[in-house]
């Protein structure tokens, strides 16, 4: 037996099928497909005459590739002689694209003649249909044990798919060409395509391969076996008259026909295995139908066209990609119930089987990274770590949340925008509760949940298919890494923490007047109906995920989304930072709850808050200053509340005047609460907090005269009471007390 090295090398000798080989073979394989098609005909002729009549049963398309691609009408067998005499006689042998697919051309005129023929005077000659006509349900057996041929396929089951194939709800077809290396593989391939809802067809020896590995067929599982040779025309005249049909062409209409199959249906051949002169010569069939073909052989690509991807996990992607298929993968696969009406669900300390970050206080943190397409295996979901099988009441788990994504279309700006979805999808759980971001997440599962069998794993499939169906234009591939190994989740976090900080540093330079346009974030409405986040350069919003380079990414992404571009119009006061058509713009998507919201104070119409803020920074009159408290931090403050309790009356999209929800980059803004005198009004902040800012502050401080500034902020360790805290600002000189008066 060859060693695997052995077989390698013998793997990377053997020479690559260029494309003229490829050409070759279509063009041979086209000679001997019209010369087979020439004797079966002529000994038709011989036996019935021309006058004799042919056609498929149940079709109002006579014999389809000749209606879609000719307009000399085909009823009887002596119509037959000139068409595919003028398709021989087009062949030239020049080795180049367009002559293999005129090669194509010819190769499925005689594979029809071919099949036809089977047809006179034989309604079934594949013993498909039972006496009744109607399309038996499941593949039977036929007495090899192997699954009979469906051959042609009736108008009946193109009117069953009907409108499904040609407004995506059917993304697509695929057609299933040779013979796989690993049926294993392939049936993992074949489920991966059912659960997108593509119809599938399968030919060659692939059929039996499928029957082997117990893979029901039939027309009800929309997985059809056509047959081998030139049966696999039924495959390639099922999408013709899908575009007859659906697209509204008539008969002989070329480039109508072509433009449409072009688009959809949208059928992809999948080679596996060797490639022959006849399969070639088929593959140039259904590109000069204007769909491509990917092989697992090592050919010459012709790009878009004749594809290469030879790891059968990304066999379907790969088709998805060259096709554009719009792939939507419906219900969420959970045991317990899944919605926006959970979203606003509340998980409470007695209730929660266990917990991730926040107040357990365990190393967490989410994060989309955009990589190679060889990088990810849609669908993959994996769990590094303990389930909550192995944790019991009470536990608290670290929780690292990795989604993969590539796209044609995907930009690295796009992250942040899949990312901050994470929240809500994860919301959406019965049972599940997300808030935060980045690395300052908490999530928690519920007794319930936990009971009805939901696991963490789980939040891998919640997050594949939500930001599946969601971004599809953008992330064609998507795997999902959850892990909870304490240890594996600090040895990621720098990376991720890198990667934050690489998205605050891109937005730095940027300033409000070097734009015109703002944007709305209404992605909280689902819990605080009224609430809008207006999104400026320099003022992100207040959950600290979106800021203005995100909110126009995700614009981009999706036009109608949650993000939606202001031109902010004339200024009404640039001071407080109010224009007209920010205005006008709160006014609307608050529905008439907000008329104005002013950007630089916190004073007067300041920005409604949802509930997801990093920060609440609050007035605190008897210092002439404000505090600041993250959700993180569990003690009381000096104005004698505890962040929860601050929230409760910050929250819900209304307008607190002397409160605010901020995201902390916020606090390191030049137009943080600039109309109220900026940073220097920070007179206490959690000490955690403090540190986690501290080279940021210091560096806005330096800018600003006072270098020392930061240590002249109070913090819980110096006191937490409000008169304690004033003695403390003026001994260090805290420059509040030098301002006008906040009120
Ligand atoms: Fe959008 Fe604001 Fe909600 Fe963040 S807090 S998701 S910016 S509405
Ligand atoms: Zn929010």
């Amino acid at each position: 037996m060859a060693s695997i090295q052995e077989e390698k090398l013998e793997m990377k000798q053997k020479p690559k099928i260029s494309q003229k080989d490829l050409f070759r073979m279509a063009i041979t394989g086209a000679i001997t497909a019209t010369g087979y098609a020439d004797v079966l005909l002529n000994r038709a002729l011989r036996k019935h005459g021309p006058d004799k009549e042919i056609s498929y049963p149940d079709t109002g398309y006579e014999l389809p590739s000749f209606f879609a691609w000719d307009d000399r009408p085909v009823k009887t067998l002596g119509d037959l002689p000139a068409l595919l005499g003028k398709a021989r006689t087009k062949i030239d042998h020049e080795l180049n694209y367009e002559n293999a697919l005129i090669a194509g051309e010819a190769t499925m005129w005689a594979a029809e003649i071919v099949e036809a023929l089977r047809y006179i005077d034989n309604d079934d000659p594949y013993g498909y249909v039972n006496p009744e006509n109607e399309p038996v349900a499941s593949m039977a057996p036929n007495l090899e044990g192997l699954p009979s041929y469906c051959g042609f396929v009736p108008d009946r089951i193109l009117r069953q798919l009907g409108i499904a194939f040609v407004d995506d709800t059917i993304p697509g077809c695929m057609v299933f060409v040779g013979k796989a290396n690993d049926p294993k593989a392939l049936a993992k391939v074949i489920r991966s395509c059912q659960n997108k809802g593509m119809l599938i067809m399968a030919s060659f020896d692939i059929i039996k391969q499928l029957h082997d590995e117990n893979i029901q067929m039939g027309w009800d599982v929309m997985l059809y076996p056509v047959g081998e040779f030139t049966q696999v025309i039924h495959g390639l005249n099922f999408a013709i008259r899908a575009s007859l049909s659906y697209g509204g062409r008539q008969r002989g209409d070329r480039q109508g026909v072509y433009d449409y199959l072009k688009k959809r249906p949208k059928v992809v051949v999948v080679q596996l295995g060797p490639l022959d002169q006849v399969k070639v010569a088929a593959e140039f069939a259904v590109m000069f139908n204007g769909s491509p073909t990917i092989t697992d052989q090592d050919v010459e690509e012709i790009p878009g066209r004749y594809v290469i991807q030879k790891d059968y996990d990304q066999i379907v992607s790969t088709a998805i990609e060259i096709r554009d298929m719009s792939v939507k993968l419906g219900e969420v696969p959970i045991p317990v119930a899944y919605g926006p009406a959970f979203e606003g669900e509340s998980i409470r300390r007695p209730q929660t089987y266990v917990e991730a970050g926040g107040a357990a206080k365990t190393p967490v943190f989410e994060i989309v990274k955009m990589v190679d397409a060889d990088q990810v295996e849609d669908g993959k979901i994996t769990l590094i770590g303990k389930d909550v099988d192995e944790m019991k009441k009470g536990d608290s788990f670290s929780m690292a949340t990795i989604v993969e994504v590539y796209g044609p279309k995907m930009q690295e700006d796009f992250e942040p925008v899949l990312e901050r979805r994470i929240h809500q999808f994860t919301n959406f759980i019965n049972g599940g509760w997300h808030t935060g971001q980045r690395n300052l997440t908490w999530i928690r599962l519920s007794d319930d949940a936990v009971a009805k069998g939901l696991k963490i794993k789980h939040l891998g499939d919640v997050l594949y298919h939500k930001l599946h169906d969601e971004f599809e234009g953008v992330a064609t591939r998507i795997q999902v890494t959850i892990i909870t190994d304490e240890e594996e989740v600090k040895k990621r976090l720098p990376e991720a923490l890198e990667k934050y900080g690489k998205r605050d540093e891109r937005i730095r330079g940027l300033t409000d007047e070097s734009v015109d346009t703002y944007y709305t974030c209404t992605l909280c409405q689902s819990f605080a109906p009224n609430h809008v986040c207006i999104i400026s350069p320099e003022r992100l919003g207040l959950c600290g995920a979106i800021n203005w380079m995100d909110a126009k990414a995700a614009y981009e992404i999706t036009p109608t989304g949650p993000n939606q571009p202001i031109d902010k119009g004339k200024p009404i006061d640039e001071n407080i930072g109010q224009w007209e058509n920010t205005n006008k713009a709160v006014f609307e998507y608050s529905h008439g709850a907000v008329d104005k919201m002013s950007q630089y104070t916190m004073m007067i119409d300041p920005m409604t808050s949802c509930g997801c803020f990093e920060c609440i920074v609050g007035i605190i009159p008897e210092c002439n200053g404000v505090i600041v408290v993250n959700r993180e931090h569990s003690g009381i403050a000096p104005i004698g509340m505890k962040f929860s309790t601050l929230a409760g009356s910050v929250g819900g999209g209304l307008q607190t005047p002397g409160f605010i929800g901020v995201g902390r980059q916020f606090l390191i803004s030049k137009k943080f609460i600039r109309a109220d005198g900026g940073m220097f009004r920070i007179v206490w902040m959690p000490k955690e907090l403090k540190e986690a800012m501290r080279k940021q502050m210091t560096e806005m401080a330096e800018e600003l005269g006072d270098p020392d500034f930061v240590d002249k902020i109070a913090d819980e360790t110096i006191t937490t009471d409000s008169m304690e805290l004033l003695d403390y600002l003026q001994k260090v000189d805290h420059p509040a007390l030098k301002m006008e008066s906040m009120i």
